[in-house]
């Protein structure tokens, strides 16, 4: 029987880390009764770090004005890609800030380009706020966007700057950030034009309980209309060098206890999501190997290169070595997939 908002609540404040994560592992275990746990080989690459939205958590962007804003041009970028390619990656994550100037043809161009040069690389990138934006000053619709840059070579959106689906916590955290209807609504038109994504969660700035719970609430619904989403993603706030943190120093970066639970009950109310990915990266190593034994099925990426939240003061790195002991290391059987979920290779 589906899990309904006030029993979802409910499991959070009465049951145990280890009550709540039996159940997870128990509905991940009839999902993925085969043992295995994925992980995909890619790189991130924030092909801008300049940006106007001034969120209050994120250490990442610049201004235009600033020294050190920048623009890749594209020889970076195929360095960057060639690097990839080189370990046997298959996925780009490529995200940006939301730059104030660039307008549709830009992005056409831009990844057209890469489609070209590397078609066997999928392009997974510009996350919701990107593709609201860049509609808005191009003066046209999410569908048009979106439909645009995959006629050029996109293949997919992250999820991205989902952070809590509640307009009270957005006006607080990010408050020139695209609403939570419209980035309900940019994946919507993803998955209509054939666009898959991927929803996240972050938590740990003002959220309540209950607007975490409304949150999950909110993708399982759109899951249920479209089934357009290839997996979900939780992460917790990383607090250093943000003005979040400035404002509200009470709040401390989230639990491992706090986050192996959110992970747990995601699992249990996202019944209509076949994959979870485990966020080593904010999380680290080893409680990302935990997450394993809490409802994930997959550890994410290996992540050549990450800066978002490593400028918020969470530096992890793993390699794909390091990605199959972990999973070995539980008793599991790891396999590098694409972005898609298909499986690569297996590792026994
Ligand atoms: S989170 Fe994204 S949209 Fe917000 S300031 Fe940082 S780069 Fe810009």
């Amino acid at each position: 029987m589906r899990l309904q908002k006030h029993e979802a609540l409910k499991l959070l404040n009465e049951l145990n880390l280890k009550e709540l994560g039996e159940m997870a592992l128990k509905r991940k275990k009839e999902l993925h009764p085969n043992n295995i746990t994925t992980f995909v080989v890619d790189r991130n690459i924030n092909y801008t770090n300049i940006c106007f939205v001034n969120c209050k958590f994120c250490a990442f962007y610049r201004h235009a004005k600033d020294s050190d804003g920048y623009i890749l041009d594209y020889e970076t970028i195929a360095k960057k890609i060639d690097e990839l390619i080189e370990i046997g990656g298959t996925q780009i994550l490529f995200q940006g800030g939301v730059h104030p100037k660039l307008k549709i043809e830009w992005y056409e161009d831009l990844v057209e380009w890469i489609h070209n040069k590397y078609p066997q690389i999928t392009i997974h990138g510009f996350s919701a706020i990107e593709i609201d934006y860049i509609s808005k000053i191009s003066k046209i619709s999410y569908h048009e966007t979106l439909q645009r840059l995959k006629n050029k070579g996109l293949s997919s959106i992250p999820g991205a700057g989902a952070e809590i689906l509640s307009d009270r916590v957005r006006e607080i955290i990010s408050p020139n950030k695209l609403s939570s209807t419209e980035w309900l609504n940019v994946h919507k038109a993803a998955h209509e034009v054939g666009v898959k994504s991927t929803a996240t969660m972050m938590f740990g700035t003002v959220e309540s309980d209950e607007e975490i719970i409304e949150h999950l609430e909110k993708i399982r619904t759109l899951q249920d209309e479209t089934g357009g989403f290839r997996a979900f993603i939780l992460w917790s706030f990383q607090p250093y060098n943000t003005k979040l943190k400035d404002e509200f120093p009470h709040i401390h970066k989230a639990s491992s206890n706090r986050y192996l639970k959110l992970l747990a009950l995601s699992r249990l109310y996202l019944d209509n999501f076949q994959n979870i990915q485990s966020s080593w990266v904010t999380q680290g190593s080893y409680i990302g190997q935990m997450a394993l034994l809490f409802g994930a099925n997959d550890l994410g990426s290996t992540m050549m290169e990450e800066n978002v939240v490593r400028m918020a003061g969470a530096e992890n790195k793993m390699n794909m070595q390091e990605m199959i002991n972990l999973i070995k290391d539980i008793g599991e059987i790891p396999a590098k997939r694409d972005t898609a979920y298909n499986i690569l290779e297996v590792f026994n």
